[in-house]
């Protein structure tokens, strides 16, 4: 510009002498004859010229001191000169090195070259509209520099106009203020930073969705940054992405952090510029960091509370609904059913012996069957069904809407067969099949409680018809339940009224069919009931606790009788007696029967007490001693219903047994089912070669008795030889085996 301006003062003062020689020419000729005024005035024009000579001096220095000035400025001083279509015609020194171009790099170059990218389109067209207009245009710009690094200046751009007002070139002075901008970005950012992480907090304390607090965060977090225009953002939590517009992976200046929720990786979140700009301020990264922070304590507290709302809500082996929640859901089916006038099934379904898995096989794997079960049962229903799990082994599913009861008897019969396939569990394979009970809304209740009752009660009478098979609630089986249920409040008082009687039934030996043994069996005689059978109150008596005094009577009588025998001068047989689950995990077994057996003065060689498999199987060590105990008392140990539980024969090995009884259900068969008859020599030799010896019970047909004896089985018991009756008719018995066996023979085979 300087040079410039120095040749333009040249080329006037070049002008400016031929015309004053041509001048002085065409003045000497005129005035040739007046040499006397030529004379005086030649002095006047070499006045001038001394003048102009002068003049032309003046501007050189002035041109050369302007040069001078502006190159000094220049040091300090961003100055360039632009052409009209933003061609760079001139650069200062300082200039180049601010921008880390050398002149020749940034000379005839496009000026949007040290563009930074990160003002706005308006900004620019703001600046061109202003000095289009030829007025001086003044603003902070922030600049790119070659390596990158972005710097700010106070640009103040001069639109220069030639002698015909039209703009010739524009010239730009830009003084740098990165320094103090730096300064005031910082501030500033800081405030935008903390204004942002408020406002993320105020987002995190309302109750809104997971994506929307990522997007709220996301809107502040951009607010928040140096370039928001130009800044795009991610939050991937939980394998779900929300991002603002434009953001894509793999863009340039990226900056993330990872998401944290319980020490765990869970997400991350993700910044960058869609220009390549150097993050130039630290806190971003500290910001996000924060941010990230901040979600991830929300995130866990939000997982935490959705747990404890599950776990209200759910049952925690299975993650089926729980028995609340089955409320609600019936409840929520109802209100929409009454509307729509449609039914409703409640499916209860309870597991067949499944107690017997948990007991033989541990609660590990108990857990692992319902667990299979809940997942089986869900793929025979409908999506806006529910399955629930209910007590340990049992689950509900609800039917929301169906057309008539067939449609819950064909799901009943689709979950049977599903159930009922077999499961793979740690290496074995086993097997449960269902009762179910079905209950139908509007006839068989019109709320929650009465539909669950009526379907509980049905699938009662699914199990009692021989399991695995579906039964819908019926009003006789509602009477059955009620007096069910009043038999229970019965059962408290039937100690104390006397209303409870022991059968005897024998238990015989073969060839010589003499009586061996005889088994206490338990009677009810109910006011109105009649004679009420064990089956039927045992398991009431087990769920109040009733049969442990109820036991201890039965020992009692038992030992009284003996007594009675002994006192009437009969050689007492022994006499088994049954012990349920909860009288056997009694603490004070032992003791009782020892004073019982001390107060009645009864030897315990004469009595035998029966316990099933299954209160074998946990808790070993009390069993072992419990059993060592009675067995070093003189009791005898028989096994009941054996083969009916899942027996690890080792266990017989490990405890006092003297016997076996092979259940009835094998002897029923024994004569049709070969399978039958195997398992039955199986247990029969193996007892033997334990030395344990094997009464076969249920025995009702010669053909059983024959079959059994060929197998060396050791005592009988059975139809087949007596039906348990009162005391007065085993006494007949025994006075009869008193008699001459052959005798005794005669008697039983007569029956
Ligand atoms: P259990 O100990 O297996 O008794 C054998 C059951 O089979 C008896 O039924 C008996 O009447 C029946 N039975 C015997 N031989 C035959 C036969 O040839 N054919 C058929 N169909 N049945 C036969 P009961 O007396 O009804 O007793 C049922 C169960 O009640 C008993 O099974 C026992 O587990 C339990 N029980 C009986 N009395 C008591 C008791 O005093 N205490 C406890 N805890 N349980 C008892
Ligand atoms: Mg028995
Ligand atoms: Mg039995």
């Amino acid at each position: 510009m300087l040079l410039h301006l120095t040749d333009q003062i040249e080329t006037v003062l070049l002008y400016l002498g031929l015309l004053v020689f041509s001048s002085i020419a065409i003045l000497y000729w005129l005035t040739s004859s007046f040499m006397q005024k030529a004379i005086k005035s030649s002095s006047v024009l070499a006045q001038i010229y001394k003048q102009l000579v002068q003049a032309k001096k003046d501007v050189e220095k002035i041109s050369s001191e302007l040069t001078a000035y502006m190159d000094a400025v220049g040091k300090i001083t961003l100055i360039s000169t632009i052409d009209h279509k933003g061609k760079i015609l001139q650069v200062s020194e300082k200039l180049c090195e601010i921008s880390g171009y050398s002149q020749e790099e940034l000379i005839g170059q496009d000026h949007r070259l040290l563009f930074s990218h990160v003002h706005p389109d308006s900004f620019f067209v703001d600046m061109w509209t202003t000095i289009a207009k030829s007025q001086i245009w003044r603003k902070e710009i922030c600049n790119r520099s070659k390596s990158g690094i972005l710097y700010w200046v106070d640009s103040t751009i001069i639109p220069i106009v030639d002698t015909n007002g039209k703009i010739d070139h524009y010239f730009s002075v830009c003084v740098d203020i990165t320094a103090h901008k730096q300064k005031d970005l910082d501030l500033n950012e800081r405030l935008k930073e903390s204004h942002c992480l408020h406002s993320i907090r105020n987002y995190l304390e309302q109750d809104l969705s997971t994506e929307r607090v990522c997007q709220n965060i996301l809107k502040s977090l951009i607010a928040a940054l140096q370039f928001p225009e130009m800044a795009v953002a991610m939050i991937e939590l939980e394998g779900k992405q929300v991002s603002t517009t434009g953001y894509k992976e793999n863009l340039p200046s990226q900056i993330s952090t990872q998401i944290m929720v319980n020490k765990e990786i869970c997400g991350q979140l993700k910044v960058s510029y869609i220009f390549d700009l150097p993050f130039i301020f630290p806190y971003e990264q500290n910001l996000i960091d924060t941010i990230a922070h901040n979600l991830s304590r929300w995130y866990e507290c939000k997982e935490a509370e959705k747990r404890i709302i599950k776990m209200t809500t759910h049952d925690a082996l299975t993650g089926l609904p729980n028995r609340h929640l089955l409320q609600d859901r019936i409840e929520q089916a109802l209100v929409h059913d009454i509307r729509s006038h449609k039914q409703m099934a409640i499916l209860f379904i309870g597991l067949d012996h499944f107690k017997t898995i948990n007991d033989s096989l541990g609660h590990d794997i108990g857990d692992l069957l319902l667990k299979a079960v809940g997942e089986r049962l869900l793929t025979c229903v409908r999506n806006e069904d529910t399955v629930a799990r209910h007590r340990s082994d049992e689950f509900i599913v609800v039917l929301n809407t169906i057309a008539t009861s067939l449609d819950a008897a064909k799901v009943a019969q689709k979950i049977l067969d599903s159930l009922i396939l077999p499961y793979h569990i740690q290496k074995n394979q086993l097997h449960i099949s269902g009762s179910i009970g079905i209950s139908v809304f509007p006839n068989d209740g019109r709320n929650a409680d009465t539909l669950l009752k009526n379907s509980d009660i049905a699938m009662y009478h699914a199990k009692e018809n021989g399991r695995n098979n579906y039964q819908f609630f019926t009003d006789e089986l509602n009477k059955s339940a009620h007096e069910k249920h009043f038999l229970g409040l019965d059962l408290r008082h039937a100690l104390e009224r006397n209303e409870l009687v022991l059968y005897y039934q024998p238990v015989m030996d073969m060839p010589g069919n003499h009586l061996h043994s005889v088994e206490a069996l338990l009677r009810w005689r109910h006011p109105e009931h009649k004679l009420v059978a064990p089956d039927k109150f045992i398991n009431l008596a087990e769920e109040t606790g009733l049969i442990i005094p109820i036991g201890e009577w039965v020992l009692r009588t038992v030992c009284n009788q003996i007594r009675t025998w002994q006192d009437q001068g009969y050689n007492p047989p022994r006499v088994a007696i049954n012990l349920s689950a909860r009288q056997f995990r009694d603490n004070a077994l032992t003791k009782n029967i020892s004073r019982i057996l001390n107060e009645t003065g009864v030897e315990a060689k004469y009595i035998t007490l029966e316990i099933t498999e299954s209160m074998l199987i946990n808790n070993i060590e009390q069993v072992v001693e419990t059993l060592n105990c009675l067995s070093e008392m003189g009791i005898h140990i028989s096994i009941d219903d054996f083969g009916t539980g899942y027996s690890s024969l080792s266990y017989l090995k490990r405890f006092p047994i003297h016997t076996l009884k092979i259940d009835r259900s094998f002897v029923r068969d024994i004569v049709t089912d070969k399978n039958d008859h195997t398992i039955v020599a199986a247990i029969i030799a193996m007892a033997h070669s334990l030395e344990i010896e094997v009464i076969a019970e249920g025995i009702e047909t010669e053909e059983q008795l024959n079959l059994l004896i060929a197998q060396k089985c050791n005592h009988y018991q059975g139809y087949y030889f007596s039906k348990p009756v009162p005391v007065s008719e085993i006494e007949s018995t025994l006075k009869k085996s008193l008699l001459p066996v052959s005798k005794i023979y005669a008697l039983y085979a007569s029956k």
